[in-house]
């Protein structure tokens, strides 16, 4: 029983600490998030909106494992594009998400059960680039 108060204390004392430091921390980071949101603005945007390492959907930054949950399918070949769908990440994926799923191209919010339909091309220095051609709602139309 000792052992369990000590232990909650220990746990306290701990999480008093960590609110402390990020106290005298976030007056720092402050002018720093405004520099780095400065700095975001600035970075290089497709035409069609879409940030490089953000979904393309929520526009969610996109870490590491994170990745956009997208759909490739076969024929065509790599030069001259492969028709994909993307159905976005798991911000904007996830059953209690609020993140809104907004189409690049028509600007209209995507049903969960909807996705884009992209084209991706294989670039010559082995990267990959994706064409957003329009959602379930707008493309379909066209
Ligand atoms: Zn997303
Ligand atoms: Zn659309």
């Amino acid at each position: 029983m000792n052992l369990l108060i000590i232990c909650l204390f220990l746990g306290i004392g701990i999480f008093l600490v960590i609110q402390a430091f990020s106290f005298s921390s976030r007056r720092k980071k402050k002018k720093q998030k405004a520099k780095k949101a400065a700095a975001s603005a600035a970075q290089k945007q497709y035409p069609d909106g879409v940030k490089p390492g953000c979904c393309p959907i929520c526009g969610t930054p996109l870490v590491k494992p994170e990745r956009v949950q997208s759909v490739v399918f076969e024929g065509g070949n790599e030069r001259e594009g492969r028709l994909c769908h993307i159905n976005g990440c798991v911000h904007c994926l996830s059953a209690d998400s609020v993140k809104k799923r907004l189409c690049p191209v028509c600007r209209k919010e995507i049903p969960k059960t909807g996705h884009l339909v992209a084209m991706m091309f294989l670039r010559s220095d082995k990267s990959h680039h994706v064409h957003i051609l329009g959602c379930t709602e707008c493309h379909r139309k066209r």
